[in-house]
């Protein structure tokens, strides 16, 4: 409730999203027991060579709520202690495979523990106790999967880049216009960029192999489609699109959109969202449907 009078404090009432981080570091093994040797070396790579491998997990967690009488949404000892007790005291230094139920292969209903399928379990596990509005955990800084409770929906995202020159230039305007309208980006022979691709998709878990979608697949659609036709190219001159489009961080993420959506939907999901990171200093974003998940960096 809104305190109205002289006296309320700061803020008391008022709906506010915090964030709080904790860290594991698990093993895990992408083996289902149905499959014979080749067909799960098929189907997961490295990932099902035996006895597993290691990640050291970021997880954030995202909460609402209204602001209490001393400026808190929540007291932060006591979502570190939930975190502590329902998720990094189970998982840290622990086969994930062999943690929870819900990884028991042996089980027809058990899954592989993969980012998405944990970080629903993750989900199921502190929202008794915690206001949670979303869950992201990386299994890397280029891997990482985010939940907002919805089900067995998730969303997927891989980082990757590459690095290509560019010029921001009109062609039926002077060079002195240009120059006006985008600076030092507009000289003559253009300027280069490490940019950042972060390509998120949207699907639904798989109640067996706990992916959105196969990984394998989606790395080389964007290896295909996007890293391998841009790296060290100048996109105004190498990239058709770009001959009559000016290349900004804007436009080469909606042309990254325009190329993913379709195939990715061929492989069972649908992309979400482009991140275009051209320097730490600037980013675009383009969402491919309604817009969910908020930029939690
Ligand atoms: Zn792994
Ligand atoms: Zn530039």
């Amino acid at each position: 409730m809104i305190e109205t009078s002289s006296k309320a404090k700061h803020g008391q009432g008022r709906n506010c999203v915090i964030t709080r981080r904790a860290c594991f570091s698990s093993s895990h093994l992408y083996w289902l027991p149905e499959f014979s040797d080749s067909e799960n070396a098929a189907r997961f790579g490295p990932c099902a060579l035996s006895p597993g491998h290691g990640h050291n997990y970021e997880l954030i967690v995202s909460m609402v709520g209204e602001l209490d009488s001393a400026g808190m949404v929540l007291n932060l000892s006591k979502v570190k202690h939930f975190i502590r007790n329902e998720v990094t005291d189970p998982l840290d230094f622990r086969f994930l495979n062999d943690v929870w139920p819900e990884f028991d292969l042996t089980n027809p209903k058990g899954s592989l523990p993969t980012t998405e399928a944990l970080v629903r379990v993750i989900w199921t596990r502190l929202k008794p106790h915690l206001p949670l509005v979303a869950l992201r955990l990386y299994e890397h800084p280029r891997l990482w999967a985010d939940y907002l409770g919805n089900t067995m929906e998730a969303y997927l995202t891989l980082r990757t880049h590459f690095a290509a020159a560019h010029r921001l230039a009109q062609e039926e305007l002077s060079q002195e216009e240009n120059e006006k309208i985008y600076g030092k980006c507009a000289r003559p022979n253009g300027h280069g960029h490490n940019y950042l691709v972060d390509v998120t998709v949207r699907g639904s878990i798989d109640e067996r192999t706990g992916m959105v979608c196969d990984l394998a697949a989606l790395q080389c659609l964007i290896d295909d489609l996007v890293v391998e036709p841009f790296d060290h190219t100048h996109l105004n001159k190498d990239i058709d699109h770009f001959k009559t489009c000016v290349p900004t961080a804007e436009n080469i993420a909606l042309h990254i959109a325009d190329r993913l959506t379709n195939p990715i939907q061929a492989i069972g999901v649908n992309l979400h969202k482009i991140r275009l990171q051209e320097s730490p200093n600037n980013a675009a974003e383009v969402y491919a449907e309604k817009p969910q998940i908020d930029s939690m960096q």
